[in-house]
């Protein structure tokens, strides 16, 4: 495998121990003195920079616009509900339309076809960007606002935040996903070339990683996987292993140490305190980055 730069760690399943790979990879990569872009891009729990002890500044707000109907103006001609691509304006032909804000992406295509330039921009704030460094490490991420729904456009700002980054200054690039598969983990997976499934050995984990590994398939992206709590007793790891050695996928083991969430708890990553971590996490370090 050629020299990658920018590994995504992601996985079908919430709590399966993507945001540990992650922090372990970055924090890792860094004491080997390599300068680390990582992108938090769980915008529905950004906690990365927590689990590294770093500080993060705010280094934005999501806003869209959203239509305001002047009614003094609307005609009821119902322009604006034919062309609104999500059914966030809906009415009967003489009326004013109903605006369902939820479903509104902010593309503003109502406003400019109104006749009667009866539609202004309105705003709303969906989420929030941060920023943060440490010595080695840049973190970046995107929070959604509590309540509310459209993670897509908040996990499409964070991608727009990471493009206007200059990525020559860091020697690698690891991008945290959500969990799952759905539009924010493939908008997050498209920022890199290579992706860490992260699963446990337990039936679920089993059923989610093979929609990742779908996801994978969708997006042409090669991929190896990591069992996080790998020692604890399971059949289920031989049938990963099986699932893996069919195409021809590598397999990496990260053990079960209270180490992990004591150091999570105390904000410094389990490579900097436990020895069996680090030598669990220096596997993939030189396996998928080809470092020595
Ligand atoms: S396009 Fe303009 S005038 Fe027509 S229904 Fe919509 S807001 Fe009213
Ligand atoms: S801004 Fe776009 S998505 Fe929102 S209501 Fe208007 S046309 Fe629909």
């Amino acid at each position: 495998m050629s020299e990658l730069r920018a590994v995504a760690v992601t996985g079908g399943k919430g709590g399966a121990g993507k945001s540990t790979v992650a922090v372990n990879l970055a924090a890792l990569l860094a004491d080997i003195g390599y300068k680390v872009l990582l992108v938090d891009a769980d915008v529905d729990n950004p906690n990365d920079h927590i689990y590294l002890g770093m500080e993060r500044r705010k280094a934005g707000d999501i806003v869209i616009k959203t239509p305001v109907i002047d009614q003094n103006l609307c005609d009821g001609c119902l322009e604006c509900v034919r062309i609104c691509p999500t059914h966030a304006l809906l009415g009967r032909k003489g009326s004013i339309p109903l605006f369902f804000e939820d479903s509104c992406l902010g593309c503003s295509l109502c406003a400019e076809i109104c006749p009667k330039k009866a539609i202004k921009d309105g705003k709303k704030e969906i989420g929030t960007l941060y920023d943060g460094e440490s010595d080695r490490i840049r973190i970046i991420s995107a929070a959604i606002k509590p309540g509310e729904a459209r993670s897509p456009l908040v996990a499409y700002s964070l991608v727009k935040f990471f493009r206007q980054i200059d990525k020559n200054q860091f020697d690698r690039i690891i991008i945290d996903t959500c969990p799952g598969v759905a539009n924010p983990v493939m908008q997050a997976l498209r920022l890199a070339e290579h992706a860490l499934i992260v699963t446990e050995p337990t039936p679920l984990g089993l059923n989610t990683m093979k929609l990742s590994f779908k996801a994978m398939e969708k997006l042409g992206m090669s991929f190896d996987i990591v069992i996080n709590r790998a020692n604890v007793p399971s059949g289920v790891t031989k049938i990963i292993e099986e699932e893996a050695a069919k195409r021809g996928i590598k397999v990496f083991r990260i053990p079960y140490d209270e180490a992990v969430i004591e150091a999570a708890v105390q904000g410094v990553p389990a490579v900097k305190r436990n020895e069996r971590m680090k030598q669990a996490f220096l596997e993939i370090v030189r396996e998928v980055f080809s470092i020595d």
